[in-house]
């Protein structure tokens, strides 16, 4: 135990502030008496103001989950065995030698992940650079910020989730929430929407009634509730009215932005009739909506608006077109860089942002340079040692380099970090086809998930309160975490890890192990870049909590930058310092309904998981509150098909089949049902989910999908035995062993 910490919770990219404090006084007696070892409590800050969920509650049985990994498995004879971590270790590097001098450095793959620290993550990507030489690393992010992100790097120059701080919104006199179900997801973050709410100027634009759009359901608000997939299609026709109803902020249209005609030309034939018919949002509404916002904007003399997007409009083949849609309709009404006013993305994974800063996303290097630009290459090569010449060039995004693997020409090994891609991934019967016909997989990860099941290797590593780091916050906000506990005897670090396999492969560069010193490397690799952290160290960061990037390193004698809030309030980040206004379409939906698959399925989250649950899945408080995956269905609908409340329900997709009890409600379209993704086995959505992708982000359409329904049988009826994790690990490789 290394006594109270303060820190931030291991889940969402709020990343409310907690404090840890030794519950007991010895690891030794926690670990006999099978207890938390820390008890947890919010701590005042200005994103949760002491707040947290259920999930930060009670993230402390992380530390002591039964089945906690702690001694590196090798698999022999098709079965996971213990091993050292010499005898592992030197098996990962002699395979990856002996693949690379086979097929090239390209064949092998690396894939990250948005928990992962800024340090893992900048490490991951020098890794694979640097070590292997390898373009094809990707991470989990691309399943959640990637259309984001290229929508705000196209019109605004920069990508950072919420260009202004958290609280801002708490003066907004209206905030148009698209695809953002932020009271389950964040729930401390509701808190900062409380003015806006008695003010009635919060819209919800959600296919199913979740929590969040019951925020709206006291009448001051506003719920739309489109035909699933057709979000652009509401946010042309804003745009289209505020346009044709010269509501529009005239003067920063004409200042601070380019493209006004061409956008002009592409909304003009999305008056709010043609919408309806398309979305099924009435005509008023999208008027009414409209004109909430234009009354709410400082050129109306308003208190502020905002519009923010989320995982619901973004995880879509024209998620990015969305995302462009909706900074276009901030743009128009003269929205980024006003006080009190403005766009923004609400990133999902803990540290969703910084993970995509740093380098372990397929086309960048740290600081968000890009791999291809020769004068990044040459900074970034520089700090590494390395000739720039070295440097691979852009990989494949996730979801190809997913279908790519095992394949002829593609990957033959793997290194997976801070992912369970075999539940997350689209397509998931698919990738576990894919996983299998590699020559290699290595997984680190904390507990055996179903991904690491799969592996020929599996290495134990730290979690969350046993190590030392940064995270990056949903507002650019760089944040410390701090070790709290020593890490179970046998765990290691991906630092330790990354860096003992980089010199058993014979690598010349250096891999420091010490997190603040590994980010003094990171903050001098970013310098110069977008995402700027060279004026940055743990040591400033612990005796100024509260700075955001860029934060430039400033010349000896002048005093520090004092980071930046907010962005935009003189200019964009582009190369005439104006925002794009960006012309796009609505194309629809992939996988459109069709006779054979009459429903839609939208995928989202539930309040008592996270993510793939492969760590909520292990609490046991989590696991009470939401047990199983449950398929949400109108009455109407499930009278139709003769369903009852509780009943098992089969799914078909053109992918695959999942299996889960009915819940009869309201809460969603006739035409619509609703599933969360956090489990494993026949329940998991991603059977059903398609892994076409966005053509300018290479995100994939999580969000929605074609199915048929039916009554079915228990799927488990026949199970008689523990399932598969028990039977996969052998004794001792827990923490319980
Ligand atoms: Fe943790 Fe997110 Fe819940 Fe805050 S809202 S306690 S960061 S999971």
């Amino acid at each position: 135990m290394t006594g109270a910490a303060d820190t931030h919770c291991p889940y969402c990219a709020l990343q409310c502030a907690m404090q840890l404090t030794p519950a007991v006084s010895t690891d030794a007696s926690v670990a006999a008496a099978g207890g938390s070892p820390v008890t947890v409590s919010g701590r005042d800050f200005p994103t949760n103001r002491g707040g947290l969920c259920q999930k930060g509650w009670t993230s402390a049985s992380l530390l002591r989950t039964p089945d906690r990994l702690t001694t590196p498995l090798l698999r022999t004879d098709g079965r996971l065995r213990l091993a050292t971590w010499d005898e592992a270790l030197g098996f990962v590097a002699r395979r990856l030698r002996e693949l690379r001098a086979e097929s090239g450095p390209e064949t092998v793959a690396v894939f990250g992940g948005g928990a992962l620290t800024n340090e893992k993550a900048y490490t991951l990507g020098k890794f694979a650079r640097a070590v292997l030489a390898t373009p094809n690393i990707d991470y989990n992010g691309r399943f959640c910020m990637a259309s984001a992100a290229a929508g705000a790097n196209r019109t605004l120059g920069i990508d950072r989730g919420l260009p202004f701080p958290l609280e801002d919104l708490g003066g907004a006199q209206a905030v148009l929430l698209l695809g953002s179900n932020v009271a389950e997801t964040m729930p401390p973050s509701v808190q900062h929407l409380a003015g806006v709410r008695a003010a009635g100027g919060l819209v919800v634009v959600d296919p199913r009634r979740s929590a969040t759009a019951d925020l709206t359901s006291d009448g001051r608000g506003t719920h739309v509730q489109p035909v699933p997939g057709t979000d652009l299609v509401v946010l042309l026709a804003l745009m289209h009215v505020v346009l044709a109803e010269g509501l529009e902020d005239a003067a920063y249209v004409e200042r601070r932005t380019t493209g006004l005609d061409d956008l002009r030309r592409s909304v003009a034939s999305w008056w709010p009739e043609r919408a309806e018919q398309v979305s099924g949002v009435p005509a008023e509404t999208l008027r009414a909506v409209a004109r909430l916002l234009a009354a709410a904007s400082p050129s109306s003399g308003g208190a502020g608006a905002y519009v923010l997007t989320g995982r619901g409009v973004e995880q879509s083949t024209q998620g990015t077109a969305t995302v462009t849609a909706a900074i276009d309709l901030a743009l128009l009404l003269g929205l980024p860089g006003r006080t009190g006013s403005g766009y923004g993305a609400i990133t999902g994974q803990g540290n969703g942002q910084g993970g995509r800063e740093h380098g372990q996303k397929a086309d960048q290097l740290p600081g968000y340079r890009s791999i291809e630009d020769d004068v990044a290459r040459a900074h970034v090569a520089g700090v590494w040692g390395v000739d720039p010449a070295d440097l691979p060039r852009s990989g494949l995004p996730a979801v190809e380099l997913l279908a790519r693997l095992g394949t002829p020409a593609g990957p033959r090994a793997l290194l997976v970090h801070g992912s369970n891609i075999v539940v997350s991934a689209p397509d998931a019967d698919r990738v576990r086809e894919r996983i299998a016909a590699l020559d290699l997989l290595v997984v680190c990860d904390l507990v055996p998930s179903e991904t690491a099941l799969l592996a020929d290797v599996v290495l134990p590593v730290t979690q969350w309160a046993e190590e030392e780091g940064t995270m990056t916050s949903l507002e650019g906000r760089v944040l410390r975490r701090r070790r709290a506990l020593h890490a179970p005897a046998g765990v290691r670090s991906e630092l330790d890890i990354l860096a003992d396999l980089a010199r058993r492969l014979g690598s010349p560069v250096r891999f420091p192990t010490d997190p603040a010193e590994v980010f003094d490397e990171l903050a001098r690799a970013s310098a110069g870049g977008r995402a700027d952290y060279s004026g940055l160290s743990h040591a400033r960061l612990d005796a100024e909590p509260d700075l955001f990037w860029p934060c430039p390193a400033t010349p000896e004698g002048e005093p520090p930058h004092p980071g930046t809030p907010r962005l935009f309030t003189r200019d964009f980040p582009t190369a005439d310092g104006r925002a794009r206004l960006v012309a796009v379409d609505h194309t629809g939906t992939v996988d459109d309904v069709h006779p054979g698959a009459p429903v839609y399925l939208v995928t989202g989250r539930v309040l008592a998981q996270y993510q793939s649950g492969a760590q909520t899945r292990r609490v046991p408080e989590l696991v009470r509150a939401a047990p199983e995956p449950l398929v949400e269905i109108h009455p109407l609908l499930a009278e139709r098909y003769g369903i009852e409340d509780g009943a098992w329900v089969r799914l078909d997709s053109a992918r695959g089949r999942a299996v889960a009890r009915a819940r009869v409600t309201d809460a969603v379209r006739i035409d619509t049902v609703f599933m969360a993704f956090h489990w494993a086995g026949e329940g998991s959505v991603n059977h059903l989910t398609s892994d076409a992708t966005d053509p300018v982000s290479g995100m994939p359409g999580l969000k929605v999908c074609a199915v048929s329904i039916e009554a079915c049988d228990n799927p488990y009826d026949d199970v008689s035995d523990d399932g598969p994790q028990e039977r996969a690990l052998p004794t001792g490789a827990g923490a319980a062993a």
